[in-house]
């Protein structure tokens, strides 16, 4: 082009001067319009992702802090002990029997205990504290201080559990297991949960409803009972379990009326391992329902294959708390009973006294069924519980069975006397019989005869045996220490002459 055309033609000159103005502003503008944009879309990314996170942070159902959130505020917790000194604890509370009231209950229910939980948690630990809930019925607080602060405030929390939770037309209690942690005693942030949890599983393996802190030899403990629970869970299915049975014998003919059912599980390294230490556990891990299921039908089994072989015999079975409020135990026994051809009088339920005074619907239903279906109740370890007079007619029991301390102080001490004394007139006046279980010399054996005892039990007769063993003693030409054994297992039982509307059951 020309250089000297914008001289010559200077309207076209400013045309695209203006053009270029006009292009320059559009730029512009879009630019602005777009930064805008992005600003608001940025702001508003923000303010949701902030809801996010403070949602994450917070549980739906108690508005406690959720795990991540108790790790952030744990995270600064250390970081301000590391920094300026001092001392926090954490604390691990977990309710004691809260899938089983969940299950009672229904989830419903069971949501509004867990936020009735938080609300005490917090209000019993003040604002300072913070709590946040891990599981289901598992939570965890952190209190600023040394151990003793921490312990102050696990009572505190144990204390409150103390009331029970009402609401609508329910009334129920719960306890709780908390374990103690202690930062920076119990040593690095890593291991303070686990080490909190750890405390809290010692609790429950003790019983629960307390409070404990953390110790090395814990983790041990913890860990072999978590093996022997594991392989519990399996001796089921590999057949390790057998009934043993221990004779209960007629204070005054000396015949044998039943056999105690006692449970024993043939472990491959332990051998065999007492009820007294896995019945807890097969209850707190909720597999005391299959185990339980078991014994009675293998106990219904054992008596029919003795009848077949010409002997009658009542059998005994211990039944659980938890058994007792499984809404179909009754139905369960009369169906193996009817399976195995056994009349209902031919089976005792032995309840503890503590189960049987428990004063909840479900277990007080299940003593009603079981008065109709006609089975022989008796109350086990009595004497250690409180019955009421008034409680124990309500009930539909047919014996009171002695507790075993009160049998072994019988020659030393005069209180062991008089309290048997005391049993013997409450089942008089309440007709019933009185066993007394643990018998070990002629001496306590002449001394509750005196003092009206009806059927005795002990190794004294008899310790307990393997079901072949009992048969053997019976058919073959033994005779149980002091016992005269075989008459009594082809005369009438006990069951009979209890309910005379029961016949015995006819022998093949
Ligand atoms: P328990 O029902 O009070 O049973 C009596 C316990 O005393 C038995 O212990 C028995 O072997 C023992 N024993 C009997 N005679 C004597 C004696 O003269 N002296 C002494 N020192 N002890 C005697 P075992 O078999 O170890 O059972 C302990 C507990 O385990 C039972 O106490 C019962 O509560 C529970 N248990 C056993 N089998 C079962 C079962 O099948 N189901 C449930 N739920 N619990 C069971
Ligand atoms: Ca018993
Ligand atoms: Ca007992």
């Amino acid at each position: 082009m020309n250089p000297g055309y914008f001289s010559e033609h200077p309207g076209v000159g400013l045309g695209l001067a203006a053009a270029c103005l006009v292009l320059a502003v559009c730029v512009l503008w879009l630019y602005w319009r777009e930064r805008r944009r992005n600003l608001r879309l940025s702001l508003e990314l923000k303010r949701v992702s902030h809801q996010m996170s403070t949602q994450s942070e917070r549980d739906e159902l108690t508005g406690l802090l959720t795990r991540s959130g108790f790790d952030a505020v744990l995270d600064t917790q250390v970081q301000k002990v590391d920094s300026a000194g001092g001392a926090f604890c954490v604390l691990y509370v977990a309710l004691d029997n809260f899938g089983l009231l969940n299950d009672a209950f229904g989830q419903g229910v069971g949501d509004r205990l867990l936020k009735d939980v938080a609300q005490r948690l917090v209000q019993c630990t003040g604002p300072k504290a913070e709590a946040c809930r891990i599981a289901a019925g598992e939570f965890a607080l952190i209190v600023n201080g040394a151990l003793a602060v921490g312990r102050t405030a696990a009572s505190r929390v144990i204390n409150t559990f103390a009331e029970s939770f009402k609401f609508d037309l329910i009334q129920t209690q719960l306890s709780c297991s908390i374990g103690i942690a202690s930062y920076p005693e119990h040593g690095s942030r890593a291991k303070l949960m686990g080490h909190a949890a750890t405390a809290m599983r010692s609790v429950k393996l003790n019983g629960g409803s307390a409070f404990c802190q953390y110790d090395v030899k814990m983790g041990v403990e913890v860990r072999e009972q978590a093996i022997l629970v594991n392989e519990l869970r399996n001796a089921l299915e590999l057949g390790q379990f057998e009934l043993y049975f221990q004779p209960k014998i007629d204070a005054v003919s000396l015949q044998v009326t039943a056999a105690e059912v006692l449970l024993r599980w043939h472990h491959p390294e332990r051998g065999l391992v007492s009820p007294v230490l896995f019945i807890p556990l097969a209850e707190r891990y909720g597999l005391i329902g299959a185990i339980g299921n078991w014994v009675i039908e293998e106990a219904c089994r054992k008596a029919a294959g003795w009848r077949e072989r010409g002997l009658r015999m009542r059998v005994a079975v211990n039944i659980s708390g938890y058994q007792m409020r499984e809404d179909d135990l009754v139905e369960r026994i009369e169906a193996a009973l009817h399976r195995n051809g056994l009349q209902p009088g031919r089976f005792t339920c032995e309840i503890t006294e503590s189960v049987a005074m428990e004063d909840t619907k479900v277990t007080q239903l299940t003593f009603d069924k079981m008065r109709k279906a006609g089975f022989h109740v008796s109350i086990d370890d009595f004497g250690t519980g409180y019955s009421s007079l008034a409680a124990l007619r309500r009930l539909p029991a047919a014996e009171l069975k002695i507790d075993r301390a009160f049998v072994c102080d019988l020659e030393e001490s005069e209180e062991a006397r008089s309290i048997v004394k005391s049993i013997v007139s409450v089942a008089a006046a309440l007709h019933l019989r009185v066993v007394a279980e643990g018998v070990e010399t002629v001496g306590q054996c002449d001394l509750l005869v005196s003092l009206g005892c009806d059927e005795l039990q002990g190794y004294l007769f008899s310790m307990p045996v393997p079901a072949e063993e009992l048969e053997r003693l019976a058919l073959d030409e033994h005779r149980l220490k002091n016992v005269e054994f075989r008459p009594s297992l082809f005369s009438s039982t006990l069951a009979a002459e209890l309910n005379p509307g029961l016949r015995p059951d006819p022998l093949p």
